[in-house]
């Protein structure tokens, strides 16, 4: 026995002649997660998906999971004969809450079909008061909205509606670079860019042994958690070893700076990285005022040195909220392991909170960045993660001048 699930996009709607390339893509993602044995029916604004009944639960949970799509409903099909439609009407409203409100609404298709649809919607909510005599009426704000379309070949009928995630298909807005620390705030950040749309490839630098390795272990960790909402339900991670530049800044640069000058750091790795691909933006977890060094003057002074935007989608957020959807999204238990990463050790005693760019240059003067940075990006592990596996592509043989060209296929093809 198949049943059918009605797949709802968000804002697709909105997209006037995308329309056809954000709808492919959002039927691209389904595809990847529930694979060639479901049978797939796109509908003007709607998909309809027919799975296995025992599998109900499962595709909803996965669906609900999968950026663009605004809702799911499991429908039931039935031949468009009165009294099944009515049977089948009770049978839903069987499945409610105990007085609980709800309201009928017919939609005919096939306008042929007798009777029309007021009188239907008499009829029905007059067989489900007579059943459920619990209930109530309410055409307002009812819980329960029972929907029931005639259509030419047969009658859906459904009452439960399950809210997915909204936003667009991952890959529809092009791509983007995330800086992933072990902390709340980062996955955060890029689990919201992914919703609307992103493709995002994650960049971790790591300090080891100034920092312990289990920080490392948390963004890939952090990364496997993500990975269900991305593209081919995978995420790149880039590991690069900072170890040699955090070093020459604590050892060069006066303590005020440090923060300042390893984001500048760490943004001009990640826009190197962006140009190789394309990628026209970094994404990062910064929130106005949530630490010392998250002040408009510290973004200003670390953005500067990227030719590129950084998005921060957490930017007026307070904790709270991103600590709800951290949990919701299952990264808040993975960030709240107790090792820290290279921003979290040595933290600054008083770091600048109006940092100035004219210092921040002369501070870079007191060591040789462009050859560490260099080092590291030559040192950098390009690591492919999805819920079971990591594969190493930097073993497989993946340097980061092969990107140059075509560097998404030849991160898919190793
Ligand atoms: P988070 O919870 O994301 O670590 P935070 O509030 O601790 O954020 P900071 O330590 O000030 O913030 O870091 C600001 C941002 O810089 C982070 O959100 C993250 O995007 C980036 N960042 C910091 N450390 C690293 C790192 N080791 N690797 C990659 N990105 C980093
Ligand atoms: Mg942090």
């Amino acid at each position: 026995m198949t049943k059918r699930i009605l797949i709802r996009y968000g804002d697709l709607t909105l997209k006037g002649k995308n329309k056809k390339k954000f709808i492919d893509t959002a039927i691209r993602r389904i595809k990847e997660r529930l694979g060639e044995k479901a049978s797939y029916t796109p509908n003007h604004d709607r998909l309809y998906v027919d799975v296995d009944v025992d599998d109900e639960a499962r595709v909803i949970n996965i669906l609900k999971k999968i950026p663009g799509l605004v809702s799911v409903s499991p429908v039931t099909v039935v031949n468009s004969e009165v009294e099944t439609i009515i049977d089948q009407a009770v049978y839903e409203a069987k499945t409610w809450d105990e007085n609980a409100t709800f309201k009928v609404e017919v939609k005919r298709a096939n306008k042929r079909f007798s009777p029309n649809s007021p009188e239907l919607q008499k009829i029905l909510g007059g067989a489900v008061l007579k059943a459920r005599t619990d209930l109530t009426v309410d055409v307002h704000t009812p819980d329960y909205t029972l929907n029931v379309e005639i259509r030419d070949d047969a009658t859906y009928i459904f009452s439960r509606v399950y809210e997915g995630i909204g936003g667009f298909p991952v890959g529809t807005m092009g791509k983007g670079i995330a800086l992933l620390s072990g902390g709340i705030d980062s996955p955060v950040a890029a689990y919201l860019a992914m919703t609307k749309g992103i493709d995002v490839h994650m960049m971790h630098f790591e300090s080891t042994p100034l920092t312990s390795i289990e920080s490392a272990q948390k963004a890939i960790d952090l990364s496997r958690q993500l990975a269900v909402y991305g593209k081919s339900q995978r995420v790149i991670l880039h590991m690069v070893p900072f170890t040699a530049l955090h070093q020459a800044i604590l050892n060069k640069v006066p303590e005020p700076y440090h923060i300042t000058i390893m984001r500048r750091m760490m943004m001009r790795i990640a826009e190197r990285y962006a140009n190789l691909d394309y990628t026209p933006v970094l994404i990062n977890g910064e929130s106005i005022g949530q630490v010392a060094s998250q002040t408009l003057e510290s973004m200003k002074v670390s953005e500067m040195v990227s030719s590129i935007p950084v998005l921060r989608p957490l930017i007026t957020m307070d904790k709270n909220p991103v600590i709800d959807i951290a949990r919701a999204i299952g990264t808040f238990e993975i960030s709240k392991r107790p090792f820290e990463d290279c921003c979290a050790v040595y933290v600054p005693s008083q770091p600048a909170t109006k940092p100035r760019d004219y210092y921040a240059k002369r501070y870079e003067r007191l060591f040789d960045g462009e050859t560490l940075i260099k080092e590291a990006i030559a040192s950098t592990r390009t690591l492919r993660i999805n819920s079971e596996t990591t594969i190493d592509l930097s073993e497989k043989g993946f340097t980061v001048s092969d990107a140059l060209e075509g560097y998404d296929d030849y991160i898919e093809t190793k």
